[in-house]
């Protein structure tokens, strides 16, 4: 459910997740069957859309046998939701195909990107984890697809999440952005890594920036967190205040950086910084936690 503002695309799961019915099978088979069922279908990864946005199909989704029907949750007006793969005798709507969600989520809304996310991600997290991981053996779905157990150990496998810290350097009235050599010619962005074991969020976020550019951070400053189901990460978005402006680039991760002034990160998140001989600067689009951290700094709504 949105419980609180937050500007990140997958950021608005508007069902009632209902966790006590993933056991009801009872009550599971029924809202299979209702008229009100509302199922995405994905080939994969992959989502059904068409011109309008997420599609949703009904009951007849569930015909014939399905590999897997994941549980999403209940709506607004008690409508169950589910997700499952596509199966070859399943008629699909004109129009309707299956796309990749990372192009396509700008052109849903909030909620159906959301509620698509979730769904790749466990999809996702079912495709690449078929073994047990403490014993080798083949796993079983269970709770409407949000567990996984093992026959011959006994094992219980959650879905995973794998928190990344991102952060935007501040030193006095400039912020910090840099970019990957993978990245787009002129897209710059905020600075990310995988949190380590042993590691908090803070810590996570001082050593990267002194790993990848040298920076010292003093302080950090919750942002707001991004589910990015591309195919399993949490991204916590931070500001850190570091201790000088002076950087040392680790070139096998960061290709370059810059300095911006507010003016300047204002104009290249609205498509295009022109610096002095002609280069063009922009930053990751509003679907990116690290455009939302850019926007919140231009605009003075940081405390460090
Ligand atoms: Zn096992």
């Amino acid at each position: 459910m949105p419980l609180l503002q937050n500007p990140n695309a997958f950021a608005d799961y508007p069902l009632d997740k209902a966790g006590a019915r993933r056991k009801d099978t009872a009550w599971l088979n029924e809202a299979t069957r209702s008229p009100a069922v509302r199922v995405a279908v994905f080939d994969g990864a992959s989502p059904l859309v068409d011109e309008a946005g997420a599609v949703f199909l009904g009951p007849e989704a569930f015909e014939n046998a399905v590999t897997i029907a994941l549980f999403l949750g209940v709506g607004r007006e008690g409508e169950p939701y589910f997700a499952v793969q596509r199966r070859d005798d399943l008629a699909l709507p004109e129009g309707a195909v299956f796309g990749d969600l990372r192009p396509i989520a700008p052109l849903l809304t909030d909620r159906d990107a959301s509620i698509l996310g979730c769904a790749k991600a466990l999809f996702e997290w079912h495709a690449r984890h078929g073994y047990c991981a403490n014993c080798g053996s083949p796993s079983a779905v269970e709770d409407a697809g949000w567990r996984r157990s093992c026959p011959a150990c006994g094992a219980d496998h959650f879905p995973r999440v794998d928190p990344v810290a991102i952060m935007l350097p501040i030193f006095e009235e400039r912020c910090c952005v840099g970019r990957q050599a993978r990245f787009p010619p002129g897209m710059f962005s905020a600075f990310a890594g995988f949190v380590e074991p042993g590691e908090s969020l803070e810590e996570a976020c001082a050593r990267e920036l002194l790993e990848e550019a040298g920076l010292v951070a003093e302080a950090v400053a919750y942002h707001s967190s991004q589910p990015w189901p591309f195919p399993s990460s949490m991204m916590v978005g931070l500001h850190a205040r570091v201790a000088d402006a002076t950087l040392t680039l680790d070139r096998d991760e960061i290709d370059d950086a810059l300095w911006l002034t507010k003016e300047e990160a204002r104009a290249a998140l609205a498509g295009g910084l022109l610096l002095e001989g002609g280069r063009q600067v922009f930053t990751p689009p509003p679907l990116a936690i690290a455009h939302q951290l850019i926007k919140a700094w231009t605009f003075g709504a940081v405390r460090l």
